[in-house]
């Protein structure tokens, strides 16, 4: 399978290059969208998109359509060098007795790598807590998926001096829930600040690389090898604003969602985050 890459092979490629041995991500959160039909004509023409895309070599890209479609999306996608994910795992391992749940070995059988947790819809709509969101990326690296940790702060707690307790809160809850047990090359750092989700109203580059070189020191604090964990910013990127978040020193990538349900703007952004 030709997406089936392996963290050396990421080493290996140009998506490193001038990030201190950082892979650079493209990511794409597909959430709640689009309906089958037109999910399918995504993936194709992303498919499409890259395989014309000859003049400049792409950071890494991965996409995380609804769940009930990984089959497909992946079909779609097997030649290609986009990596899949999905938007949730279950906290039941293998196979059993849990109605409604996909269980990570489930969501490997049907071709995704990767996993986001923690995303602030989540959070919120479902209650997730940090204990709850521990099971569940033990589940996904024990079990052979790579993990998108997604943490950020509300508004309230921006405005109220609080963004960085808050990240280190949701960052550090983690880090020690997983005792060392994770190779750096498996879990991605999503900084979304919940505000910027959605809104159109994308952090400024100087307020999330801030963000990102805190994050970064406290990934090195923790563990030294984890200063090549990649941190990526998410909130509203768009290719007209992936330019200046790209030149940023400490930001690796994007989490995309709305611009991602396009081909041409989510193949923009990864040319903005590439070379
Ligand atoms: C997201 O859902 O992770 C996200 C960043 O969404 P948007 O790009 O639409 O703000």
């Amino acid at each position: 399978m030709s997406n089936n890459h392996t963290g050396s092979d990421r080493a290996n490629s140009n998506s490193t290059d001038g990030h201190h041995g950082r892979t650079r991500w493209v990511m794409g959160n597909w959430k709640m969208n689009p309906l089958r039909k037109e999910a399918i004509q995504l993936a194709d023409a992303l498919a499409t998109g890259l395989s014309k895309q000859t003049a400049q070599p792409l950071c890494q890209l991965a996409v995380f359509p609804v769940a009930l479609h990984t089959l497909e999306i992946e079909t779609i996608l097997h030649e290609s060098p986009i990596e899949l994910g999905c938007q949730d795992v279950s906290v039941h391992r293998g196979l059993g007795a849990s109605t409604g749940e996909l269980s990570a070995e489930l969501l490997k059988d049907a071709g995704a790598q990767w996993v986001l947790v923690g995303h602030s819809e989540r959070r919120s709509q479902q209650g997730e807590s940090e204990a709850l969101l521990s099971a569940k990326l033990k589940a996904a690296l024990e079990s052979g998926l790579n993990a998108v940790l997604c943490v950020g702060e509300t508004l309230s707690e921006r405005e109220a001096g609080r963004a960085e307790a808050v990240v280190a809160e949701q960052l550090t809850a983690q880090l020690v829930a997983l005792a060392d047990r994770f190779d750096a090359q498996r879990v991605v750092v999503a900084y979304e600040p919940v505000w910027a989700i959605g809104t159109g109203k994308s952090a400024s580059p100087e307020d999330a690389q801030a963000m990102h070189a805190f994050i970064r020191q406290l990934l090195e604090k923790h563990r030294a090898d984890l200063k090549t964990v990649s941190v990526l910013y998410g909130g509203s990127v768009k290719p007209d604003n992936a330019g200046l978040l790209a030149s940023c020193p400490d930001i690796d990538g994007a989490l995309v969602g709305g611009a991602s349900l396009k081909a041409a703007d989510f193949l923009a952004i990864a040319r903005a985050f590439s070379g």
